[in-house]
């Protein structure tokens, strides 16, 4: 019976894991594709503490390397059940079924979908969530890039460099994205803001050729483009375990600074959980905190 089981390798399941390794606990990583989490998709990392720029994949991959020399183990199984039974927890996957003291549930979010027809076909055909995964098949291309927080601009600035024009189409003109990102976005030459508009229509033949884009007096304008990277904010992934975690309604595991659910024993970190600040370092922050008060219910 392993003492902490974290399900989610991404910035604060790998930190809970550094936390209850420390503390001579045995840990076991459950992680449903790779290590990491969305923290991969970020190019250059500017705001974590001591590293000026790091791009996020180096990031996840030191702290992988970082919770693995300690001893944590990790496996590729993907949590979709977890049964408490008194003081036993277990976690199910499609292989296999863990027993746990205490589990960790750090799952972070999925990109959400900007919901136009056709959209799910055209994945990997010109649509595509994740910017530095797919960016340098639109080199000297025309793109666009849908949102307005940071995530969107981020991603804008990334693309601005390889592709030959990016258009950033955002519903309002207020942004959420911090003022100095946006003010890199707003000096590049190849950058076209397109505010109060979202896209209503994907053109296509084998590939997405064209958009259509509504404004919010109704006017249409088609942009022909190659790639749309969507970039509408993020949806916790906390469905399987809504029997154990309350969840408010966006889906956000309900958990205070804690880090404790409803379920003595089970505890919640990082993305997935309702909070107002939800960055790097804040999710490192609960991976901390979710361990220590995982280590301090072993030993109550
Ligand atoms: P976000 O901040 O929630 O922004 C999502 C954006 O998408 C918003 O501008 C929103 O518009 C827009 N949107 C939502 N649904 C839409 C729809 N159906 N159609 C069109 N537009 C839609 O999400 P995020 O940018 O992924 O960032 C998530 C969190 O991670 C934030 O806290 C962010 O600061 C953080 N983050 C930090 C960094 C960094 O520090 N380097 C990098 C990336 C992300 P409205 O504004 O009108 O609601």
């Amino acid at each position: 019976m392993t003492d902490v089981l974290i399900v989610g390798a991404g910035p604060a399941g790998m930190t809970a894991a550094i936390y209850a390794r420390r503390a001579a606990k045995s840990v076991l990583v459950l992680e449903a594709r790779s290590y990491g989490g969305q923290i991969v998709n970020t190019p250059d990392i500017e705001n974590y503490p001591v590293e000026a720029h790091i791009s996020g994949f180096d990031f996840a991959t030191r702290l992988y390397e970082q919770a693995k020399a300690l001893g944590a183990e990790f496996r590729f199984e993907k949590a979709v059940e977890i049964r408490v039974d008194g003081d036993v927890k277990t976690v199910v996957t499609p292989k296999n079924e863990y027993e746990a003291k205490t589990v960790i549930v750090a799952t972070g979010s999925d990109p959400r979908k900007l919901g136009v027809e056709g959209e799910d076909r055209l994945v990997g055909r010109g649509v595509s969530y994740c910017a530095t995964c797919d960016g340098a098949f639109f080199r000297k291309k025309t793109v666009a890039v849908v949102g307005g927080g940071n995530t969107a601009v981020e991603d804008a600035l990334y693309l601005a460099d390889l592709a030959e024009k990016v258009y950033l189409i955002h519903r309002r003109e207020g942004f959420r994205a911090d003022e100095a990102t946006l003010k890199k976005l707003k000096a590049r030459e190849n950058v076209e803001f397109v505010l109060n508009a979202t896209v209503t229509a994907l053109h296509a033949e084998k590939r997405l050729t064209g958009i259509d884009v509504t404004d919010k007096d109704g006017n249409m304008r088609h942009i022909e483009l190659n790639g749309l990277f969507a970039a509408v904010g993020r949806i916790p992934e906390n469905q399987n375990f809504s029997q154990i975690i309350e969840l408010d309604a966006a889906g956000y595991a309900v958990a205070d600074e804690s880090c404790r659910t409803k379920t003595p024993g089970v505890f919640v970190a990082g993305d997935n959980r309702t909070k107002d600040v939800r960055q790097l370092v804040t999710a490192a922050a609960d991976g901390a905190v979710a361990a220590s008060a995982a280590i301090k219910y072993l030993s109550e």
